[in-house]
């Protein structure tokens, strides 16, 4: 058993001051709406109902707050690139999301979710600049990759890696890997991004 399998859900904010207290370490998870991120972090907790994956578009979407001890937490954010959801709420995410990654100090990476038939969107090009803007490391999933043929997947992961300049070395910010939550593929890989930045490799 993994140790991201003890994960549990702790609470929702709406709102920074509805935040547990910026200490310990965090690890969020950001991506468009249907990228596959609830099915991602579903996955790496082996947990099916731990970030449901069915959800109204549009309906309010907050921070979700997932524990693995007091000091380590997963933060699930809002996917706010659906073209659905009202300007005012999106505005809303946006700013939650930006005032998030801008001052919150347990912070010490960002797991981008990308559906890897529609790889950087301006979703995940806004994202990833925001990252490079703070320096935090950026961990690109590539998900859905059971969806693409092997040489497919492998073209996108080149393309990916080359246009983020995520070349593999040991200063790099960016990285990227192919995953699939239904054919479980990647998990491990991820797990131990996750656990790097949580300062439990
Ligand atoms: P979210 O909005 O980013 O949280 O996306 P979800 O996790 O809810 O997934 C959106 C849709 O994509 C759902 O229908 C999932 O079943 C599907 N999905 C998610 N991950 C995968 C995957 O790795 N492979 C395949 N084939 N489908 C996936």
């Amino acid at each position: 058993m993994h140790i991201l399998h003890t994960v549990k859900f702790s609470k929702s904010a709406n709102a920074m001051r509805d935040l547990p207290p910026d200490s310990g370490a965090e690890v969020a998870f950001a991506g468009r709406s249907n990228a596959g991120k609830s099915s991602a972090l579903n996955a790496l907790a082996a947990h099916k109902g731990l970030a449901r994956v069915s959800k109204t578009p549009g309906r309010t979407q907050l921070i979700n707050i997932f524990s693995l001890d007091d000091a380590r937490r997963l933060v699930d954010l809002p996917g706010y690139g659906y073209a659905k959801v009202p300007v005012g709420v999106r505005d809303h995410w946006r700013e939650l999301v930006d005032t998030y990654l801008k001052q919150r100090k347990a912070l010490k990476g960002v797991v981008l979710i990308i559906d890897s038939r529609h790889p950087l969107k301006e979703f995940d090009r806004q994202m990833l600049a925001y990252a490079e803007a703070i320096d935090l490391p950026c961990h690109v999933v590539l998900t859905k990759s059971d969806k693409l043929s092997r040489s497919e997947a492998a073209r996108t992961l080149a393309l990916v890696r080359a246009e983020l300049g995520a070349d593999g070395s040991a200063d790099a910010r960016v990285s990227v890997q192919l995953f699939s939550a239904t054919a479980k593929v990647g998990l491990d890989e991820a797990r131990d991004v996750v656990m790097r930045w949580l300062g439990s490799a």
